[in-house]
């Protein structure tokens, strides 16, 4: 059985337990690889290698730092393939997605932050005559960097990648349920010619791996990515030692169709806003509101796309979703279904697991559901459920709809369907939520700056946002005498 290793210091080694985590492919339920079952003292070791590494790493030019990080992009590029199939294997997407969406990305965000880093420039204050401010940004040291299960590669480089470029070393620790890419990931860093030290992986559990970094005195900084509840406990941890926080949290995001939208448009991004990667992405619209006039044209056009969906086998090409991530978020999902109906809502489509016949027929697999007949403040509107579950709610007014959006504790995205100008720039402007989408839905151009408001998260990431974030600003003020 393979066992996946930490990477620490340049090697790839057990943690110091000795023990191991059990590994479970969600498409087959069955176990499939080992993860080590790492510790604060495999913290330990980590920070110690990376405080090593840092002062020849942060003094690197970035010119050179840049060239590392391109290799290590186009090392992942020539393994798109394993990659891809390690990511569905791991994580339960199908494997096109992870090959179109996942992998490229993850190769993206270092050619991104590899090229970033040598535009990121810092400002100039002129005083009067012989006075001159400017910012001075350093790197801040040993950053620690903690990723969910959802998008394992993308997410877990969208935050080294930046990290590393700015000069920083890092500590790294992807989720437990799909830890394999981030290991291949490792293993690829000593033939790109990355420094032993400058990234370390340690791989096991949240409460051990994850809060041992976030309480480390000397990891200065913390970019999270996962639930709200897991990003409250990391600011807790990290509130006696004022660390510089950057926290991606849940959502449960709107998707506002208005009457004058285009129809056909919104209908087919609808779909994959709903249902892509299981609808396990922290931003997909899992609300669907409805302007009142075309509810009843939406919700049959939407349900007869919503069943000719095939929930199958991740490796197929026809799986529009696959597996969902792990059993206990199989169960929290049918938990959340179940609660719909306590609550009176109607399920219109799906709503039951799905047996896949062959080496699929222990797997973790739900039918894209969809729900109506639900008041907008229940709870299964309220609380994030993260699965292929959406529930449709008609509204008659702009002041209404606002009303039912901005009504959750989360602010992470919201879509906007309309053909009228002045009412998307109107419903940009009042809805709560760090991500606005008029007429598109995932749309991402890596210089914007990323994350959400509320309990959705704190700070944000993307273009130069994340590479300030990893650096520490100094104002230094000159008077030149003479
Ligand atoms: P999670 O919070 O359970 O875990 C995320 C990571 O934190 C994992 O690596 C986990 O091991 C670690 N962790 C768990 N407990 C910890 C602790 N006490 N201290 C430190 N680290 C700890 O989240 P998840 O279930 O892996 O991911 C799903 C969640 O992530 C959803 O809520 C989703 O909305 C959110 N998410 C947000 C974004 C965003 O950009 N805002 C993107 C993707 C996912």
């Amino acid at each position: 059985m393979e066992k996946i290793k930490n990477y620490i210091n340049g090697n790839l080694r057990d943690s110091l337990s000795g023990k191991w985590i059990e590994n479970i492919s969600p498409a087959t339920g069955e176990v499939y690889s080992l993860i080590p079952d790492s510790d604060g003292r495999d913290v330990e070791v980590a920070v110690t290698a990376a405080e090593k590494a840092f002062p020849a790493w942060s003094g690197l030019p970035a010119a050179k730092r840049s060239e590392i990080l391109i290799r290590i992009s186009e090392l992942i590029r020539e393994r798109l393939d394993s990659f891809a199939l390690a990511e569905s294997t791991d994580n339960g997407k199908p494997v096109w997605l992870a090959k179109s969406i996942d992998i490229p990305r993850a190769i993206a965000n270092f050619h991104f932050y590899a090229t970033g880093i040598l535009h990121f420039h810092s400002e100039a204050h002129p005083m009067e005559d012989k006075i001159l401010n400017y910012t001075l940004r350093s790197p801040a040291g040993v950053a620690g960097c903690i990723s969910p299960w959802n998008l394992p590669l993308y997410l877990f480089t969208w935050k080294i990648a930046p990290a590393l470029a700015a000069g920083n070393c890092v500590v790294a620790k992807p989720s437990e349920v799909s830890p394999m890419t981030a290991f291949m990931l490792s293993a690829l860093c000593n033939e790109a010619g990355l420094p032993p030290g400058v990234l370390n992986v340690v791989h096991g559990y949240g409460n051990k791996v994850g809060a041992a970094i976030a309480a480390h005195p000397r990891i200065p900084l913390v970019s999270f990515t996962g639930g709200t509840k897991t990003g409250a406990e990391i600011y807790a941890a990290a509130a006696p030692m004022f660390k510089k926080l950057s926290l991606e949290l849940g959502g449960k995001n709107p998707n506002i169709i208005f009457a004058d939208c285009d129809f056909e448009h919104a209908l087919s991004t609808s779909i994959k806003s709903s249902f892509s990667n299981q609808g396990e992405i922290c931003l997909c619209g899992s609300r669907i509101f409805i302007e009142r006039p075309i509810y009843e044209k939406f919700k049959s056009s939407f349900l007869e796309k919503v069943k000719k969906m095939k929930t199958g086998d991740p490796l197929h090409d026809d799986s529009s979703l696959g597996a969902i991530a792990s059993k206990q978020h199989y169960e929290k999902i049918l938990s959340y279904i179940a609660l719909a109906k306590e609550e009176g809502g109607k399920i219109i489509a799906g709503g039951n697991p799905v047996m896949v016949q062959g080496r699929c027929e222990k797997g973790y697999f739900i039918e894209p559901t969809v729900i109506e007949n639900l008041p907008y403040n229940c709870r299964t509107n309220q609380e994030e459920i993260f699965g292929p579950v959406v529930t449709l709610t008609p509204f008659d007014s702009e002041e209404e709809v606002l009303k039912y959006a901005n009504s959750t504790v989360y602010g992470l995205s919201a879509t906007v369907w309309t053909e009228n100008l002045p009412r998307a720039h109107r419903m940009a402007a009042r809805l709560h939520a760090g991500i606005i989408w008029i007429n598109c839905w995932l749309l991402r151009d890596l210089r914007t700056p990323f994350g959400g408001m509320k309990h959705s998260g704190l700070g944000r990431e993307g273009g130069f946002e994340a590479l300030r974030f990893f650096t520490e600003e100094k104002n230094v003020c000159i008077k030149i005498n003479g």
